[in-house]
């Protein structure tokens, strides 16, 4: 069966109301509703990610905002709060392809529910992307090996 519009919608509303303590842990109760949705090992690989602090929310001046999340083999974007109907978030990771789009066995992989978790709780690294870093980061990527001149 196919995951509908209707219940990622339902999902979207559970994590925009979920609460947390002073420690940043979810509450019991939130935990709770987020086990009505999730399967145990999503919620448990999302929770983990955010506890290695690999959610990371990159924003330019102008107001650009990304995220990454470091995964075991690759770093994936994703994009939350979507402003489409079918799909309100979007990660680059194969899982997400294949379990939410293709088969539409999952709302979410992993790494979308770590950025929504992460986001509500406030446990995103941060990183203000300037337009120094930027041109540095490109230069990086075109510049030969530190000592391809010096030996
Ligand atoms: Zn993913």
């Amino acid at each position: 069966m196919l995951l509908s519009p209707k219940l990622l919608r339902l999902a979207d509303k559970v994590i925009d109301s979920l609460d947390f303590d002073s420690s940043q842990y979810l509450t019991e109760e939130s935990l709770q509703r987020l086990h009505d949705l999730f399967p145990d090992v999503l919620i448990l690989a999302a929770l983990d990610l955010i506890d290695q602090r690999k959610v990371t929310e990159s924003s330019t001046p102008w107001g650009f905002v990304e995220y990454e999340v470091l995964g075991s083999t690759a770093t994936h974007i994703v994009h939350i709060g979507l402003s489409n109907t079918l799909m309100s978030s979007y990660c680059t990771c194969p899982a997400f392809n294949f379990t939410v789009l293709e088969t539409g066995k999952s709302l979410m992989c992993k790494h979308v529910l770590a950025t929504r978790l992460a986001v509500r709780i406030g446990l995103c690294v941060k990183q203000q992307i300037s337009l120094d870093y930027l041109a540095t980061s490109i230069s990086q990527r075109y510049r030969p090996p530190d000592n391809a001149y010096t030996q």
